[in-house]
């Protein structure tokens, strides 16, 4: 493995850095890499491989299209994005979808339907969009722009204009921030990136009911927490709330680069037309197709329901763990979405794991992050489990 990590870091920018192993395949729950060594993963490539690896049905469907054709230009129709618009559209009661090819291309055409819709109300192009402190949505410019996180916009500067940072779950932060510019609310239903911190629902509501009010969209961001993540198909599902914009992406394509951003009729009837946005690759087949059996599986595995039920165990676990450590302040989290923090960085409980075969990841320097594949049983919860806690004991 050593010699792929020096010519890695010979050729390849180094804009992460990265643990020490070279991963080559996966099985279900289970990542192996160069040398064969087995490592349970909690981590399932950030969010994305919910079905786990090598899914039989999901592969078959991928190379299926992989014969037929990969791409077609957003010029023409093609019947695998017209079944997954379906498939996502029902999932998440949105009327209309774009397909994008990243989360963050998501989040940019999200930013655009806000503009243009405030644009299309009064003509002007001085828009404010309010977002959240300890926020991400993304790398690229617009995305960077309402990314709640300094250290990530500071040196890039400028942004993009007239954004303003509310406080999470502080109702009074985000009304203090409202003028008569404010075309649109954008956060995650569940923080990730920023450390796992989920919405409250009176904090949910409080800003659904404050955007009617001022006539300004709410865009939720759930390219983490949304695809079945939290045991709902999106998170706003459980509070019974809708945002006016959604973003998803990460499980979206089960593995291939996928993004959508989504949005009610009337919204849709009221900001971009043909001309004012687009992609090549967007919406391709490849994409449509893997999309659309990620929801075909999602209904057969039952996906949302397991990851509610082992979710609710891995909390119980992650609870009895938390009361047990001094050095762990707080876990927070949602279905098979969860965050432990601790009172100093968790590089070497995550190092430690990685040795005994178990794959961790951070959220902010000081909190580990569990974001299996769906499919987990409460067994690979214990699994893990056993290692954590001697990892831990190891860091204390
Ligand atoms: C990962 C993530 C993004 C960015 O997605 P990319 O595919 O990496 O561009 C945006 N928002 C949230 C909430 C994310 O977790």
């Amino acid at each position: 493995m050593q010699q792929y990590i020096d010519e890695a870091e010979k050729y390849i920018l180094h804009t992460y850095n990265r643990y020490q192993v070279v991963f080559d395949h996966g099985d279900g729950v289970c990542l192996y890499d160069t040398d064969g060594k087995e490592y349970l993963d909690f981590v399932s490539g950030i969010g994305v491989f919910a079905l786990g690896y090598n899914n039989k049905k999901y592969n078959d469907a991928v190379k299926a299209q992989v014969d037929k054709i990969l791409h077609t230009s957003n010029y023409y129709y093609n019947v695998p994005s017209i079944e997954a618009a379906k498939a996502v559209t029902k999932a998440s009661g949105m009327d209309r979808v774009f397909f994008t090819n990243s989360g963050a291309e998501a989040v940019e055409g999200a930013l655009k339907v806000a503009r243009k819709y405030a644009y299309n109300k009064d003509g002007k192009t001085d828009h404010e969009i309010i977002a959240m402190n300890h926020s991400f949505h993304g790398r690229t410019f617009g995305a960077l722009s309402v990314t709640g996180t300094e250290k990530y916009r500071a040196p890039f500067g400028p942004m993009i204009g007239n954004i303003k940072f509310a406080e999470m779950n502080d109702l009074e932060s985000v009304k203090a921030l409202v003028t008569d510019k404010t075309c649109a609310v954008i956060m995650e239903t569940l923080q990730g990136e920023g450390g796992i911190h989920p919405a409250t629902e009176e904090f949910i509501k409080g800003v659904r009911k404050l955007c009617d009010d001022i006539g300004a969209l709410l865009i939720l961001d759930e390219i983490q927490c949304g695809m079945g993540r939290t045991g709902y198909m999106y998170c706003f599902q459980k509070y019974g709330v809708k945002p006016d914009v959604l973003t998803t992406a990460k499980a979206l394509g089960g593995g291939i680069p996928m993004g959508a951003f989504l949005m009610t009729e009337e919204v849709a009837k009221n900001s971009l037309v043909a001309g004012d946005h687009g992609t090549t690759y967007g919406g391709n087949p490849l994409g449509g197709a893997a999309c659309t059996e990620v929801f075909k599986l999602y209904e057969e595995l039952g996906i949302c329901e397991n990851a509610k039920e082992v979710g609710s165990y891995l909390f119980d676990k992650l609870e009895e763990i938390k009361n047990s450590h001094k050095g762990i302040i707080d876990h927070r989290g949602l279905g098979l979405m969860q965050g432990l923090e601790f009172d100093k960085p968790v590089g070497d409980i995550i190092n430690y794991a990685l040795d005994k075969g178990l794959v961790l990841i951070n959220a902010g320097t000081n909190i580990i992050r569990f974001l299996p594949p769906l499919i987990i049983t409460k067994d690979d919860v214990d699994r893990m489990i056993v290692i954590l806690k001697e990892a831990i004991e190891n860091a204390y």
